[in-house]
């Protein structure tokens, strides 16, 4: 690592239109991944025109940040070998993640250290390099020139070396390890009420609005204060609803069609059918839409007190 008196923060000037005027050399970077793989690509303009496009293509692996951020260290590396065209560069990205990290002076990544590194060489040189960060896809001519440019180099053969990040075997690991639950779920014998409104782990994960409370378990396990389920102990003499209707109190009957409390569950289905589900809903509906929630949790809460 080099001594931090030899990394620096980058010269950041905002962007402003003909800023091209003031610098006889701009370029543009941008990273890019579309299709799964990973391009980038920088375009230089002198004196307005275009006179030089570098693409690269990396593992299909690394992350679009590191796109950017490569695309930056290309672009000095770059300045680095024609410092004679000029000292005033202008390197400009839409990427803000990247031109942060790059005034982060302690950061131990090795492309900013490089980064920074030349930028001093340069400095030492009297070459100036200035940043700026420029909006994407709002018709910036040279940045619509590198982003095409970017999504032209996935299409390269060749990769340049790059490490994998952290966050692609985060996100591989976490795949896996969801399938697995996912698949131990799937083959249990238990859970089957659950499974009704959850058929599976990845619609609850999904369903980030859910949040179990001492009611909804109840319904969502069917281990809850039901006639049905306290009979199995022998706290309960019948498993009969006391509607009436001579059908079991369980999970299904208090949701569907005990007449004890068709009023409750009349803006229950009122709601479902706003949202465009017929009654009776699939008990997933019920947890998964974010409104259908609501006014299930709202149908639970009204009817708990005035089950047994
Ligand atoms: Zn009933």
């Amino acid at each position: 690592m080099p001594h931090p008196s030899e990394r620096s923060p980058i010269n950041l000037v905002g962007y402003y239109q003909n800023i091209e005027d003031n610098f006889p050399v701009v370029c543009f970077t941008d990273g890019s991944k579309i299709n799964s793989k990973v391009g980038l690509a920088f375009v230089v303009f002198q004196e307005h025109i275009e006179t030089e496009v570098h693409q690269f293509r990396i593992r299909d692996e690394c992350s679009v940040f590191q796109a950017e951020l490569l695309c930056i260290a290309q672009a000095v590396n770059w300045i680095r070998t024609n410092e004679n065209l000029s000292s005033n560069f202008l390197i400009c990205s839409d990427s803000l993640s990247s031109l942060y990290a790059l005034n982060c002076f302690t950061s131990p990544n090795r492309l900013i250290v490089k980064i920074q590194s030349n930028l001093n060489f340069l400095q030492g040189r009297g070459v100036q390099v200035f940043f700026s960060f420029v909006r994407g896809h709002i018709g910036i001519y040279g940045n619509e020139r590198a982003d095409w440019h970017a999504k032209e180099a996935t299409k390269l053969i060749d990769f340049i070396p790059m490490t994998i990040p952290k966050s692609f075997y985060k996100s591989v690991f976490k795949k896996h390890v969801i399938s697995q639950w996912n698949n131990l779920y799937q083959i249990s014998h238990n859970a089957k009420s659950t499974k009704e409104f959850f058929p599976s782990i990845h619609g609850r994960l999904k369903a980030i609005h859910f949040v179990p409370n001492f009611r909804i378990t109840q319904f969502l396990t069917g281990h809850g204060n039901f006639k049905a389920y306290l009979k199995r102990f022998n706290l309960s003499r019948t498993d009969l609803c006391s509607c009436s209707s001579g059908e079991i109190q369980d999970v299904n009957h208090l949701i569907l069609s005990c007449s004890k409390f068709t009023p409750a569950r009349c803006l229950l289905i009122s709601t479902l059918k706003k949202n465009n589900f017929a009654w009776p809903p699939s008990f997933s509906t019920l947890v998964q839409n974010k409104t259908c929630f609501s006014s299930f949790c709202e149908f639970i809460d009204s009817i708990f007190p005035h089950i047994i």
